[in-house]
């Protein structure tokens, strides 16, 4: 079902912009890997907006397959580990290009540690070129470096790639003053600085990319990537979601 708002062509905040998908919202309802259902929806969210002649840069995280924190706490080296989530964003990133190319959007993927036989490497000026050509560039294995997480990666991204706004598509509707599903009394503010989320320490991404966005003033918009939809709506500025600015 296309969202309500797809025909009518309601203005967008946005010309460009860097869209970050948690690795976890790719599991669907399933407890682990890559629910192919939620993958095809998250696709179809994307057409919707790109038809609107939006240029979409892509960070997708790979929680959902592996994490470097939990394989260090596994007794694993962090920094090869770390390599393993990397690679885990890979898989998630083909993933989501495959569901894109059967609807029709064209798209690119670059990785950020070179795998020439799967996607291209991360060419900075050759992501720039394809924006402007209509495609989305899906950036794959986060910065290439340890010690980063794929929320830093979509902050650096979005600033080298010149993003007019940074979208976090999460599993719950903005950012809540405790975590919703723990606290029921947890309070969703519509507004919030990138300061008085540092200062609050709320969790809503890595206090380095909060401070990445900060320092280059892109505004970060989160909302729930679960129903159809949202992505347009909130580029609309419609729909619940939380804006950092
Ligand atoms: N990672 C990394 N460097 C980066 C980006 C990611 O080492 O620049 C690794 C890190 O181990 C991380 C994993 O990749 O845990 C998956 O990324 P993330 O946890 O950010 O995924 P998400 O939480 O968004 O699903």
């Amino acid at each position: 079902m296309p969202s309500d708002i797809a025909d009518q062509k309601t203005p967008l905040r946005y010309k460009r912009i860097l869209y970050k998908v948690s690795g976890e919202v790719l599991m669907g309802d399933t407890p682990f890997g890559i629910d192919m259902n939620t993958v095809h929806r998250v696709a179809e969210d994307i057409k919707e907006i790109v038809d609107q002649g939006v240029e979409l840069c892509l960070v997708i995280g790979g929680g959902n397959i592996f994490r470097g924190l939990a394989g260090a706490a596994k007794g694993m080296e962090r920094s090869s580990a770390d390599y393993m989530g990397m690679l885990a964003t890979v898989m998630n990133a083909l993933a989501v290009q495959d569901a894109l190319e059967q609807i029709g959007v064209s798209t690119r993927v670059q990785s950020a540690i070179p795998m020439a036989t799967v996607c291209e490497p991360y060419i900075r000026r050759r992501a720039l070129r394809h924006l402007e050509k209509g495609r989305v560039v899906i950036f794959a294995a986060g910065t290439g470096s340890p010690y980063f997480t794929t929320d830093t990666t979509a902050a650096l991204r979005a600033a080298e790639m010149d993003c007019e706004a940074l979208l976090k598509g999460t599993s719950v509707d903005g950012v809540y003053t405790a975590d919703p599903k723990k606290d029921s009394s947890a309070k969703r503010f519509d507004t919030l600085s990138h300061q008085e989320v540092l200062t609050r320490d709320l969790r809503v991404m890595d206090a380095s990319a909060i401070a990445m966005m900060r320092d280059n003033a892109i505004p970060i918009i989160v909302f729930s990537i679960k129903e159809r939809g949202n992505l347009l709506r909130v580029l609309a500025g419609e729909g619940v979601h939380t804006l950092i600015a």
